[in-house]
């Protein structure tokens, strides 16, 4: 039988990479292994490079509650990576495989020398996740789509976390699946185009309101 997700994580939780490349326990690292720890993000289904939520959690389709178990195995989103490539040895056993996002796993080295595959990671992890890579593809979005970053920053930070809620859900049902994957790009767009109308429907508001006071 194939190995699950849970087994892989179970394997994975309690270890690290340094940035010397190298395997270590999370609990028997020092400071000066600059160590990040595999499952950083524990508590949610996430992609173990980039940090991107699980497509499965943002869709509501885990319990995301104490059963850790089911819900990794009942994430349709993260896949399994080969560390050392299945055409070059690989085996399919947990210390060889690793969760990641779709877009990760497409940009993964396919390599015989594992040390490859920990150098991408630490370098996702440290470099490229999740946050950076919305953060400068949303720079790229504004400038397709004739908008200001600083005013959408602005409109972000003032928004509570219901409407927070609210916008992630509209942002998710604008979005479609291409390949395997939600391309950046597709959110980016998405995200703006949600912003884009919550401005107008103020501005509106705000017209309404000032004819309303003029009559
Ligand atoms: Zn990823």
């Amino acid at each position: 039988m194939a190995i699950t997700k849970y087994e892989i994580y179970d394997y994975w939780k309690d270890k690290a990479i340094t940035h010397t490349f190298a395997l270590r326990r999370w609990a028997e690292c020092r400071e000066e292994d600059e160590a990040v720890p595999v499952v950083e993000f524990s508590d949610s289904i996430c992609c173990w490079a980039c940090g991107m939520p699980s497509l499965s959690l943002e869709k509501g389709e885990l319990a995301g509650g104490d059963d850790r178990k089911k819900d990794w195995n009942n994430d349709k989103s993260l896949q399994k990576a080969h560390i050392r490539a299945k055409s070059l040895g690989g085996l399919d056993t947990a210390d060889n495989l690793f969760l990641l996002c779709p877009l990760c796993h497409a940009e993964s080295p396919d390599t015989r020398e594992k040390e490859n595959f920990f150098a991408w990671v630490y370098y996702k992890r440290t470099q490229e996740n999740y946050m950076i890579t919305m953060q400068r593809e949303l720079e790229r979005a504004c400038r397709m789509k004739n908008m200001d970053m600083s005013a959408v920053l602005e409109y972000l930070a003032e928004t509570d976390s219901d409407k927070l809620m609210d916008l992630r859900g509209r942002v998710i049902k604008n979005c479609t699946v291409h390949g395997a994957a939600v391309a950046w790009s597709s959110k980016a767009m998405a995200l703006l185009s949600e912003i884009r109308k919550d401005l107008l429907s103020e501005i509106r508001k705000d017209l309404c309101k000032i004819r309303k006071d003029q009559a």
